[in-house]
């Protein structure tokens, strides 16, 4: 399909009409069936929705690229399939599975392929999206939900060179209690986010490295990103202890971090301490991709690390990971998932 006339260079990331989004819907206890590409636009919904009162929705994030090889793809699709159910079922809505979602992306995909950007440009960021549809006055599971998806052609995360994060460690704020939501993708989770990051902004910093609710030593994540640190040989991230969100980033760079740069990964815990004293620190997540982090303040002492700079794993998995997604290099995992569209 001939591309959308769009300048892709001045992409951000923000909200973008496209074409068509999916959408379906389901009674509680019910399978997914069913659903439809509609028109992008506004819905209409119950005041008294369950989502609106109580929460009760969880979202995927995910891109399609145009890769080097002329094709539309998406990276590890299942993953994100797997985890939007597992968000589901905490949240007491009825799961999707993975081949319907799927097929849901690909459509969605598929019908609104002439907004991706050009090959190098950026991406199509997928929203998918469940809820509670139906009113519930009372706090309970609604008895009908609906599944969305919709797009947004969005830029390179960042344009030209990489700056590294300065960000604060704060003890003001928790993201996630222990046996809480922190594990899932749950709406309420990034509301609770909001308050931290503008304060940390308000003072000069790009995000928040949340500390363990009940041991302010170690480290979780950063912002919604995950976190890694290298000492020498040795790669570190907090293990999912249950209130740390499973990356679908995180897991491919502990592959590409053993398989191509033979660091030695261990899942662990990661003291705030350490942290201070790092090789270097980075970030993964599907918007930030690898994104380092050059300082942390921490009751007001700030730490620098690897003299502000990027480092070397970083740098070399950020490319690798990148590589593989837009197929410039091969993917010997099978994470790569062509659309074929239309
Ligand atoms: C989405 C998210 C991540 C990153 O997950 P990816 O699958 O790598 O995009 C990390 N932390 C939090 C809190 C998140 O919401």
């Amino acid at each position: 399909m001939t591309k959308q006339n769009i300048d892709w260079d001045a992409l951000g990331f923000g909200v973008y009409p496209t074409r068509s989004m999916w959408q379906s819907t389901c009674p509680i206890n019910g399978d997914w069936a069913d659903g439809s590409l509609i028109p992008y636009g506004n819905i209409e919904i119950s005041p008294a929705a369950g989502v609106l009162n109580y929460g009760q929705g969880v979202f995927e994030g995910m891109k399609a690229y145009h890769s080097a090889k002329d094709r539309i793809v998406l990276f590890r699709p299942n993953m994100n399939g797997k985890r939007i159910a597992n968000s589901s079922h905490r949240l007491c809505m009825p799961e999707l599975k993975t081949d319907y979602f799927l097929n849901a992306v690909e459509q969605v995909v598929s019908d609104n392929s002439d907004f991706i950007p050009p090959y190098g440009k950026g991406g199509l960021y997928i929203r998918p999206i469940v809820w509670g549809t139906s009113p519930t006055l009372g706090v309970a599971p609604a008895s009908k939900y609906t599944f969305m998806i919709y797009t947004a052609p969005v830029g390179s995360y960042f344009k030209g060179n990489i700056k590294p994060l300065n960000l604060i460690a704060s003890d003001s704020y928790h993201r996630a209690a222990p046996k809480g939501i922190g594990n899932v993708k749950a709406i309420g989770n990034y509301s609770a986010s909001l308050r931290p990051v503008i304060e940390a902004k308000t003072q000069g910093f790009d995000e928040v490295l949340y500390l363990k609710a009940d041991d302010e030593r170690l480290v979780e994540e950063v912002g919604s990103a995950n976190i890694f640190m290298r000492k020498g040989n040795q790669l570190v991230t907090p293990k999912l202890s249950g209130s740390i969100l499973p990356g679908v980033t995180r897991d491919s760079i502990i592959q590409l971090a053993q398989d191509r740069l033979g660091l030695q990964v261990e899942e662990g815990e990661l003291l705030l301490s350490d942290v201070f004293s790092a090789d270097e620190i980075f970030c993964t997540g599907t918007a930030v991709v690898v994104t380092p982090v050059g300082q942390v303040t921490f009751r007001g002492k700030t730490h620098t690390i690897n003299d502000g700079n990027m480092g070397e794993a970083a740098t070399e998995l950020r490319k690798t990971l990148l590589g593989i997604q837009r197929e410039d290099i091969d993917d010997p995992y099978g994470w790569v998932h062509e659309v074929k569209t239309t």
